[in-house]
């Protein structure tokens, strides 16, 4: 697997409310360069919102973002995007573009790649997930689970310094779950720093470096997975894995 030369992201006190709902309220999250941190939580605890604070298509209301130390809120917000790579629960392709074209369709328009040259790059991605051979076949006739490896490599294709997945496996079906973990785990191994939105308990606990439990728009507790799985110290962590595993 590819090696990646990836950037330590820091989320310092952000707040975020909408309207008189204060979803986030003061939240720390640091990714180093090259680990994975997982971010848990109950349904409606911000999570979501935080990734998405968190690459700047929502602004906080207060705090700071800081890539490789320095802090992003001044420039322009397409940049980061363009640094962190997004996964979605939905895995948003075009429906009547071919594979290859909607990996390539980024290529050719944010990094100004000529036809042929994105081509090559989405056919080079969609080695990356195993995926070459369907590169002329529409989404509909893929799998869920291999829809959501192009969505990847997709993601992949615009050289993100670091990847955020938000529920990635969770509208898959069961035995499709296991295969798009899999390439996650293997993005993990091979350094690509990422944050990992996860109900995958097995995921989070096996594979990423820090886990962060989210309540009610604060960190409940973070820590190294040992420790927040095997030690909880709050009712509420206790609470929240006695229901999910
Ligand atoms: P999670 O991903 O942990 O389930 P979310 O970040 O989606 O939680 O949601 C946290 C809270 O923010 C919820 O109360 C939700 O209703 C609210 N929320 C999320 N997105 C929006 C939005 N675009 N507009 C208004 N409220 C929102
Ligand atoms: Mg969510």
């Amino acid at each position: 697997m590819t090696e990646f030369t990836s950037g330590t992201l820091t989320g310092k006190n952000l707040h975020l409310s909408f309207g008189h709902n204060h979803v986030l309220r003061g939240i720390d999250l640091h990714v180093e360069k090259g680990t994975t941190a997982s971010v848990i939580g109950p349904s409606g605890s911000g999570k979501s919102t935080l990734l998405r604070v968190m690459n700047r298509l929502i602004e906080p209301d207060q705090g700071d973002i800081l890539l490789d130390g320095r802090s992003v809120l001044k420039d322009n917000p397409d940049e980061l995007r363009q640094r962190i790579g997004m996964v979605f629960q939905q895995f948003n392709l075009f429906p009547h573009k071919t594979v290859v074209e909607n990996v390539s369709l980024a290529l050719r328009k944010l990094r100004k790649l000529s036809k042929e040259q994105a081509r090559a790059e989405a056919l080079e991605q969609l080695d990356l997930v195993g995926l070459k051979h369907k590169a002329d076949a529409r989404p509909a006739n893929l799998s869920g689970g291999q829809q959501q490896r192009v969505a990847i490599a997709r993601a992949l294709a615009m050289r993100p310094e670091v990847m955020f997945f938000d529920e990635a496996t969770s509208a898959l079906d069961p035995e499709l779950v296991k295969g798009v973990l899999a390439l996650m785990a293997d993005l993990a191994k091979g350094g690509m720093t990422m944050v990992v939105v996860t109900h995958e308990m097995g995921f989070s606990r096996n594979v990423s470096d820090t886990v962060t439990f989210m309540d009610a728009g604060v960190v409940v507790e973070s820590g190294p997975p040992e420790q927040v799985f095997s030690a909880p110290e709050t009712d509420r962590l206790k609470d929240f894995l006695s229901d999910v595993l």
